[in-house]
């Protein structure tokens, strides 16, 4: 067919106003992997996704946020190649770096690469009140929530029990619920007490204390104690007295850091964009959690990280002179 000259002339005219293919395939994804909706994670990827978004006219990235079954899912997903980023445990960044523990099957996750740090996540323990629970030791023989199979929660719990020299099957009733379902839970009388791995103050807590009156419990003793001196990753950890209805004392326990992790294998322009979008609105950053109050770069960059940094964020620590 034969196109007349004008038409072609406003057919190319057309062409240069509506983007083209090649341009639109330039928008970049990024996918971050968090925990359950009422945890601390899928707060921190939706602070991350929206400050990320804000500049998306300049750097063409579109981040959004999955919830997920927690830590273990998240690096397991990123080593499959379906999340680009997530939140882990730093226990669990480190076990997938080193291919041990619930990781031993699979072997070193060579690709895996530490972002930051955010915040504290002690091993919360909450039970309800007429359980006539005072230490840990109390529960056994009773209905505890041991976590969802995934969580980083679940995975440090039997590190916990294994330290104990318990069994799952020493609870009355161990449950797999979610995050998400233990509060209702507690509350509805289905279990007498939790165990999560979480960033104060919390949703997720605040619930059953303000409903059902539930009360935190410390994790002190013998097997708290070895587990701390054995491993680089865990370290004591207070609850602040207050930060709960009816909790007024200080909750001693042990915990992790929750840290951002990806993958060699995600571009280090992506990494690169995320890590800044946080830095250069860090005071906006720290504004949108309470647990996030405390943070400072310095040890973001470095604290609870054992896998090597990604080369994207490398790229932002050194023209910021952090290395
Ligand atoms: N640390 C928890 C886990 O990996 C998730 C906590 C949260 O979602 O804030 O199981």
């Amino acid at each position: 067919m034969r196109i007349p000259f004008q038409s072609l002339g406003v057919a190319l005219a057309f062409a240069l106003l509506v983007p083209a293919p090649a341009a639109l395939a330039q928008q970049k994804f990024i996918t971050i992997g968090t925990g359950g909706v009422t945890g601390v994670y899928y707060a921190a990827g939706g602070a991350i996704c929206r400050l990320v978004n804000k500049d998306r006219k300049t750097h063409g990235i579109r981040c959004s946020v999955e919830s997920t079954g927690g830590s273990v899912y998240n690096i397991n997903t990123i080593r499959a190649g379906e999340l680009d980023m997530g939140v882990a445990q730093s226990d669990w960044q480190y076990h997938s770096w080193k291919g041990d523990s619930v990781f031993k099957d699979q072997g070193p996750f060579k690709e895996l690469r530490a972002v930051f740090s955010i915040h504290p996540e002690p091993f919360t323990v909450l039970v309800r009140k007429e359980a006539g629970v005072k230490t840990f030791a109390d529960l056994k023989g009773k209905r505890f929530n041991i976590g969802n199979p995934g969580s980083g929660t679940r995975a440090s719990m039997e590190e916990l029990l294994g330290a104990m020299g318990w069994k799952t099957s020493d609870f009355s009733l161990a449950s797999e619920l979610k995050a998400d379902e233990h509060g209702a839970a507690l509350c509805d009388n289905k279990i007498d007490g939790f165990f999560y791995g979480v960033g104060h103050p919390s949703a997720n807590i605040q619930d059953p204390t303000t409903t059902c009156g539930a009360k935190l419990v410390s994790l002190t003793g013998p097997a708290v104690d070895k587990l701390l001196k054995g491993s680089p990753y865990y370290a004591k950890a207070t609850i602040a007295g207050g930060l709960y209805a009816g909790n007024p004392d200080p909750t001693q326990t042990y915990g992790v850091l929750a840290t951002f992790v990806s993958s060699s294998k995600v571009p280090a322009e992506s990494v690169y964009q995320v890590v800044k979008a946080v830095f250069e609105n860090f005071d906006d950053f720290k504004k949108l959690h309470p647990a996030f109050a405390h943070l400072d770069p310095k040890n973001m960059i470095k604290d609870g990280l054992s896998a090597p940094l990604h080369d994207g964020a490398i790229k932002y620590y050194k023209e910021k002179g952090w290395m």
